[in-house]
């Protein structure tokens, strides 16, 4: 396999776990503001985080190739209210689709059409991620400040499988 191509997917694997983190620590916050819905939402996400992590893992052990795990760093997200972490959460996934067409860019470049292949997969995941995040920030933005208005959305997002 192409070795930037390979860095760049080794890399992934740890870029992918740390969006999973980053989400688990906004979790956490939720969790002590007793907002579990959101707290549950968060969740979720790091759960189809850690699922995109082993996607890339499993390529790379099935192209012969070795995974190298490295250092996630600590999640620093400052926010208050729930749309603040929302936005950070949208910020995060636009750089992850940055990331993912990085690596559509070098596969389509050395013709490893295999990887092309995952990455379309993870282009429309993308699309999805991004899709769900705007829609919970334009429903706290209609929210404005009004608390049962977001506490009502809470209880929404807590239904989330
Ligand atoms: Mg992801």
């Amino acid at each position: 396999m192409d070795q930037k191509l390979y860095r760049k997917l080794n890399e992934q694997v740890t870029h992918e776990f740390f969006a999973g983190y980053l989400y688990l620590s906004m979790a956490a916050k939720f969790e002590e503001k007793s907002l579990t819905g959101f707290a549950h939402w968060m969740r979720e996400q790091f759960k189809e985080e850690q699922e995109h992590a082993m996607k890339i893992f499993d390529f790379i052990n099935s192209r012969g190739e070795k995974v190298e795990l490295m250092p996630i760093p600590k999640p620093e997200a400052e926010w208050e209210e729930p749309i603040e972490a929302f936005k950070l959460a949208y910020e995060h996934e636009k750089k992850v689709t940055g990331l993912i067409t990085e690596i559509m860019d070098t596969a389509i470049e050395v013709k490893d059409y295999p990887t092309v292949a995952l990455m379309n997969w993870f282009v429309q995941e993308q699309v999805e991620e991004e899709e769900n995040v705007i829609k919970i920030i334009e429903q706290l933005n209609y929210a404005q400040d009004n608390k049962s208005v977001i506490l009502m959305l809470d209880r929404q997002l807590a239904d989330r499988v």
